[in-house]
């Protein structure tokens, strides 16, 4: 007598659901529905999945920091058996594909890969209030990295532990004010380069606080600082550029203005100049100041070097109104 394989068996929805956690690694959500299901052993839901077509599955593969791949056909049986329809499954669990092999598209099947380096674990204290504290594990770049129920950053590794920003409430809304500043574009490369170049600037001017004004933001990180470590076990560090989040959010924003990048563009004079370095300096809460900002080495100036450079005829021959210059 022919014993089937289990993927060759009917899918058919499990009694328990199980709601996925934005990010979530489709091994950490199977092994979770096998065990909100009471299967003794979760590889039995994964062979129903699909055939594993690299490495025999065991139930340990989660905290080993695994994840399956999954193929169209094996995708469809897991949504089936989580009673989530596929499309909506899909928006929590990111499902990286599988690579084409040597298996017939039309059998469903699963292929392992280690993850460890781009995912972490998720939020501890949203964990314990599970039934049964399971293992939940997310991608990183995926998952949302800070719990605003708990107000923990959640890091964006492995290595990196959790951080209680409950003491610095300006940092939880830098990252809400950056996640919409990036959904703000239909070019989120675009608004995410100047994220980038607003934080190496902040992060420059953290390493190497010579100016007035950067002087007194070095004050005011470093009461962050502290007050962010009084209220987290002293091991815990806090990742610099996370401390100069707020004020690289505000940055970015304005060097992504559509009218403070024509008119910065344009203004050759130091005395055109001053009004952005002035709305800078007002806008980080510091009237007044624009000394040390436009000094030749200074990061900014540099950008602004740059920028002048890259755009300042593309201003000078278009209309007030155009397109915005990329
Ligand atoms: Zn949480």
């Amino acid at each position: 007598m022919t014993v089937l394989a289990l993927w060759h068996k009917p899918a058919v929805p499990l009694p328990f659901r199980v709601r996925p956690v934005r990010g979530e690694t489709t091994l950490s959500f199977v092994f979770r529905l096998a065990a909100a299901n009471e299967l003794v052993r979760p590889t039995t839901l994964l062979r129903s999945i699909g055939h594993p077509d690299n490495t025999s599955p065991d139930q340990f593969m989660v905290l080993k920091n695994w994840d399956a791949q999954l193929n169209l056909a094996a995708r469809e049986r897991l949504a089936i058996f989580a009673g989530i329809p596929l499309e909506r499954l899909a928006r929590s669990l990111p499902m990286p594909g599988l690579r084409h092999g040597t298996t017939a598209l039309a059998t469903p099947s699963l292929h392992f890969a280690g993850v460890r380096a781009t995912t972490r674990t998720h939020c501890p204290r949203c964990v314990a209030q599970i039934p049964g504290t399971p293992v939940i594990r997310v991608y990183s770049s995926a998952a949302d990295s800070y719990c605003r129920r708990h107000q923990l950053w959640l890091g964006e590794c492995a290595a990196q532990p959790p951080v209680n920003l409950s003491s610095a409430p300006e940092i939880a809304k830098a990252l809400h004010r950056r996640d919409k500043l990036l959904r703000s574009d239909d070019d989120p490369d675009w608004i995410s380069s100047h994220v980038n170049t607003a934080q190496d600037i902040m992060l420059a001017w953290r390493c190497n606080p010579d100016p007035l004004l950067q002087r007194r933001l070095t004050r005011r990180w470093n009461e962050r600082d502290a007050t962010v470590k009084a209220a987290n076990h002293a091991h815990q560090l806090l990742p610099t550029r996370l401390l100069v989040l707020p004020e690289s959010v505000i940055l970015a924003e304005i060097l992504t203005d559509p009218t403070w990048r024509r008119r910065i563009g344009l203004a050759e004079l130091v005395h055109e100049q001053r009004p952005f370095y002035l709305h800078i300096a007002h806008r980080l809460g510091f009237r007044g100041w624009t000394a040390g900002l436009h000094t030749a080495n200074d990061p900014l100036r540099r950008w602004v070097d740059q920028h002048q450079a890259q755009h300042r005829n593309t201003y000078r021959f278009t209309s007030r109104h155009p397109a915005p210059v990329r």
